[in-house]
């Protein structure tokens, strides 16, 4: 039996999806071959990628004057690109939690990092507002949705300079203005696919400005003149993510998901908020749609309610050993079955528990 996957990342894919990948293993195109023996220069390859372009401008309706790249290394070598592509002599950073901690970590080899913004105070519960971000600087880089912590930024600043934003966990789920950003990437293994390739989109324009010597495969505009196939792609996960961007143009794109989406998350806070024997972690006003933190209010039920879910096939929900207590992540493929399922076993403690 399939178990409801509410796991951070890597994440629940769409069946559709894992059945077409299984196929393409042994098979692709008809050609006698697997996806995974072709050339990257091949045109069915080539194809996928051109699909898998087509599909993330198409969803996020990216205006010209955008690069599209698959690449690899994970967001986290994308803390290190952006500042190698992007920072002169300062840059300010929004440090919300352990990814931001890296990206700023990254920064500070190439420049000076001016922290604008920080809730480190209260282990990152919060999203600062009101800060100053000063004119003088090259950009300003935030984290659209933190993953472990569970919040997320509903309302963006207006930024003086260049706006990068690592959105690894929540491209794709929500409606966004790509004009008001220069720079956007993501991992694939959140909501956009498996492990392997980082999606970025990155304005034109604002490269081949820091007169530094980058190394070409950390160069953004080698990827773009080579349009992702500088080197070897991941083509699996290049596959696999244009399949899960096909599912959802399908579903009737971002606009129908996030209504998917803000009903799941809104099912699961209404219960957590309601039932006693649970309590939210995050800032109510920056609660995340995509990762539910919460606690429970009394030690002695964590076992049960971990039993619970184990025998209801529930998978994924421990939280982050640096928070604690627990995590349901709700990404894009994950239904709202799932989501009643679990709120279902809290009710069900309730009950116990009386
Ligand atoms: C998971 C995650 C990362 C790290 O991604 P990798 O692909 O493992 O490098 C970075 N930022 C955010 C917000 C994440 O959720």
């Amino acid at each position: 039996m399939k178990k409801h996957n509410f796991s951070a990342g890597p994440c629940v894919l769409p069946k559709s999806v894992l059945d077409k990948c299984s196929k393409s293993i042994l098979e692709f195109n008809k050609l006698g071959l697997s996806l995974i023996e072709i050339s990257h220069r091949s045109k069915d390859f080539i194809e996928v990628m051109e699909k898998a372009r087509l599909l993330t401008k198409e969803l996020l309706k990216i205006p010209k004057g955008y690069s599209i790249l698959f690449l690899q290394g994970g967001a986290s070598l994308e803390f290190l690109m952006v500042p190698a592509n992007l920072l002169k002599h300062k840059a300010a950073y929004l440090k919300t939690g352990t990814w931001a901690n890296k990206a700023i970590n990254e920064a500070e080899l190439y420049g000076e990092v001016n922290i604008v913004g920080d809730s480190s105070d209260t282990n990152y519960s919060y999203i600062p507002k009101g800060y100053h971000i000063p004119k003088d600087i090259d950009y300003f880089h935030c984290t659209s949705n933190n993953t472990i912590f569970g919040t997320q930024i509903h309302e963006f600043p207006e930024v003086p300079s260049l706006m990068v934003c690592d959105m690894s966990s929540d491209i794709f789920s929500r409606e966004i203005n790509i004009d008001r950003f220069d720079l956007i990437y993501a991992g694939a293994q959140k909501n956009m696919g498996p492990a392997g390739t980082t999606l970025v989109i990155v304005k034109d324009e604002i490269l081949g400005k820091t007169n530094r010597k980058i190394p070409t495969m950390l160069d953004y505009q080698t990827h773009i003149k080579k349009e992702s196939m500088f080197n070897t792609p991941p083509v699996f996960a290049v596959y696999a993510s244009m399949l899960t961007l096909e599912w959802l143009k399908n579903k009737g794109g971002i606009k129908e998901i996030e209504k998917i989406n803000r009903l799941k998350s809104e099912t699961l806070y209404t219960e957590i908020d309601r039932n006693s024997l649970f309590n939210g972690i995050s800032n109510i006003e920056d609660r995340s749609i995509m990762n539910v933190t919460f606690d429970t209010t009394r030690k002695d039920i964590n076992i049960m309610f971990d039993q619970l879910c184990d025998k209801a096939g529930i998978y994924g929900i421990k939280g982050h050993r640096s928070v604690g207590g627990y995590r349901a992540s709700i990404y894009n493929a994950l239904s709202i079955d799932s989501v009643n399922h679990l709120v279902e076993i809290m009710q069900d403690l309730e009950i116990k528990m009386k």
